[in-house]
């Protein structure tokens, strides 16, 4: 005989059944799906399983202990461990939102504390009232329970409330949303005597959750999605023929802290973000780098409202003085064609200046576009790696001998001659075709190429001392570079000690090392090395000293500075000097005219390189500088 007192008459297993299918699809689409493997994500997944068990005691607890006045201790252990794990399956959605965004706030401290007694004494009510009524089901814990349960709704939403200055707007909206709905779905019940969906209405949160932070890329704090999602979207609008206004900041030291954006900055993000204007969509494409996307036919101001966002931004600037790189531009079909924007503004970044602003205009998707087709062609002489590619040019910079008076030596200083654009100088592409693992090929190319001509040049009976060629530590780092070096000199067939190596000083041990090793390596068959750049990093004197080079080349900045400043040039005639005495020859870049020549002289110089001589001319012309023997 079943029991008709209080509520019973009016469960039905459907809702708790229900509510257990829908946590198991859950914990299915939590195995199955790419998500975000965060913190916070661990909380959330002993949720579906807390509410499975509470659920599945709630079915025990009114379809088989139904009935009696009694007390029974397996009905009373149910009983426990639905309402039980109801009321913690709300902690657990609490919890979560604390680790997610108030993660070193103190204010947290005593909330925590008020949260975690709230819900030990919730759980401590519930189970003193049968073990008071000395009976297991009560015609009145229901209306308790709702009690119960609308105290920690209302706990969550201060809590939420407490942290709207840290979540981006639609994702709190969405979080009290749902609470709202799953205490509407409590009274409902109440209203027509039901206990049914009291498992249900902890979905509500849940799914939110679910949506809102892992299966869409939203960031919590600053509600930008991800550069995936910029891809879309330009994607999208390129289809459906929308006009785009793209608004990039860009800040080093955010994407060099690896992502921990102060909270005042996440503030004024957002604040941005929401506030300023409307039905913008907010990127974060990596960890320093945001991207505010307008839709030019619903915004038709925008420019003007980019402006003002600019001034905004020069107050916060002032504030929080973090350097940044700032590009402003309307969508541009062929870049959307191919989604380039992501790979348009870094290439812009390499060539802004800090605190620049930079308005896109046709003369960057110029620079762009050719980028991309040196590239192109940088890649294209790397697959056919032919010696002799007629695109790779050497240019030589004739060197001064102070101790001869004559031109005896040369630097060789790489050019590319491509179809389309025609000359390009090597700040367009070297760093280009080191980041793209291209510049090996083109560094034997040019030492090939300059082989070949001191070969000429020996045969027509010039006196060429040697030429030095330049080498990147990317080529150092090649296994057999000092190989591929000598095989080179020796197939084409000139004396080892007619070619230098030029390498830069390196900045860190384990370069340093390398250098060494290979170094020594080709020491023994002839060829000379070159210290380049000396003066522009840290190396030391005993650093150098452990490195047999045979010429140091001080810097251009040397030259300049030791003639704007006397103490300098003291300094740099001191170092010089040391050198010279420890058997290495001392070579001045970027002598532009007599002044620098004399100084230079008196400074110890053994070779002078610079405009004053002659600026880099290609390689057949050194005939016009060299003298025959
Ligand atoms: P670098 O090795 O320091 O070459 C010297 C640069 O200074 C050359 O620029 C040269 O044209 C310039 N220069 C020479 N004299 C003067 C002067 O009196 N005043 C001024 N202001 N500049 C002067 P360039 O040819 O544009 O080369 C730039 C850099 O590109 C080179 O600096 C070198 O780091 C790199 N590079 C050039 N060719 C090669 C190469 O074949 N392989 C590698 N790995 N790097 C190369
Ligand atoms: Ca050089
Ligand atoms: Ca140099």
């Amino acid at each position: 005989m079943r029991n008709s007192v209080g509520f019973f008459d009016n469960y039905m297993a459907a809702a708790d059944i229900l509510t257990i299918f829908v946590c198991i699809v859950i914990i299915i689409l939590m195995t199955v799906s790419y998500i975000k493997k965060e913190q916070n994500f661990i909380i959330f997944r002993r949720m579906p399983f807390i509410l499975i068990i509470a659920a599945q005691a709630d079915l025990l607890y009114h379809l088989v202990f139904a009935g009696g006045d009694g007390f029974s201790p397996a009905a009373c252990i149910t009983y426990l461990v639905a309402y039980g794990g109801f009321i913690i399956s709300l902690y657990m959605v609490m919890a979560y939102i604390r680790a997610t965004v108030w993660k070193e706030d103190f204010q947290w401290f005593r909330m925590r504390y008020v949260i975690r007694v709230t819900i030990a004494l919730s759980v401590a009510v519930m189970a003193a009232l049968p073990l008071i009524a000395g009976k297991t089901h009560l015609s009145y814990e229901h209306y308790v329970f709702t009690g119960i349960y609308t105290l920690n709704m209302v706990l969550l939403l201060v809590m939420l409330y407490r942290s709207r200055g840290h979540v981006f707007g639609r994702i709190y909206a969405g979080v009290c949303g749902s609470a709202v709905l799953s205490l509407l779905l409590m009274y409902t019940q109440l209203i027509f005597r039901q206990t049914s969906y009291t498992a249900a209405t902890y979905l509500f949160p849940m799914i939110t959750l679910l949506y809102l932070m892992h299966s869409n890329p939203y960031d919590i704090t600053l509600g930008t999605v991800d550069g995936d999602a910029f891809e879309d979207m330009i994607a999208y609008s390129y289809g459906t023929g929308k006009e785009l206004y793209l608004m990039s900041l860009f800040i080093r030291e955010l994407e060099l802290s690896g992502g921990s954006i102060p909270k005042e900055v996440q503030q004024r993000v957002r604040f941005y973000g929401e506030k300023y204007i409307k039905n913008a969509q907010f990127f974060r494409i990596s960890e320093g780098h945001l991207i505010l996307v307008l839709d030019t036919a619903r915004n038709p101001h925008c420019e003007e409202q980019a402006n003002e966002m600019l001034s905004a931004f020069y107050n916060e600037y002032a504030y929080f003085g973090l350097a940044y790189k700032i590009v402003f531009m309307r969508s541009i079909n062929e870049i959307s064609a191919r989604n380039e924007y992501i790979p348009m503004i870094q290439f812009l970044h390499t060539r802004m200046e800090e605190n620049q602003v930079l308005y896109v205009a046709d003369e960057q998707i110029e620079e762009y576009r050719k980028h991309g087709y040196i590239l192109d062609q940088l890649k294209d002489i790397g697959v056919k790696k032919d010696m002799n590619d007629p695109r790779v040019l050497v240019y030589c910079q004739p060197v001064l001998n102070t101790r001869t008076g004559y031109y005896d030596t040369a630097e060789a200083l790489m050019r590319l001659k491509l179809p389309d654009t025609g000359m390009v100088f090597p700040d367009q592409f070297i760093p280009l075709a080191e980041k793209y693992g291209l510049i090996h090929t083109l560094s034997l190319i040019i030492l090939a190429k300059t082989c070949a001509e001191i070969k000429s040049l020996l045969k027509e009976g010039y006196n060429v001392k040697r030429i030095s060629v330049n080498f990147s530590m990317i080529d150092v780092r090649e296994p057999d570079f000092a190989q591929q070096v000598k095989n080179i000199v020796s197939i084409i067939g000139i004396p080892f000690e007619k070619v230098a190596i030029e390498i830069t000083e390196s900045q860190n041990e384990k370069d340093f090392l390398l250098v060494k090793e290979k170094v020594n390596e080709l020491k023994d068959s002839g060829i000379k090395f070159y210290l380049d750049d000396f003066g522009t990093g840290y190396s030391s004197f005993e650093r150098i000293m452990e490195l047999p080079f045979d010429i140091i080349k001080f810097d251009r900045s040397l030259t300049v500075a030791s003639g704007a400043n006397a103490k300098i040039e003291t300094m740099v005639s001191y170092l010089a000097h040391m050198f010279t005495d420890m058997n290495y020859s001392v070579l001045y870049e970027g002598i532009e005219d007599n002044e620098d020549e004399d100084r230079c002289v008196r400074m110890f110089a053994r070779y002078l390189q610079g405009y004053k001589y002659s600026k880099p001319i290609p390689i057949e012309q050194l005939r016009n500088y060299f003298v025959k023997a």
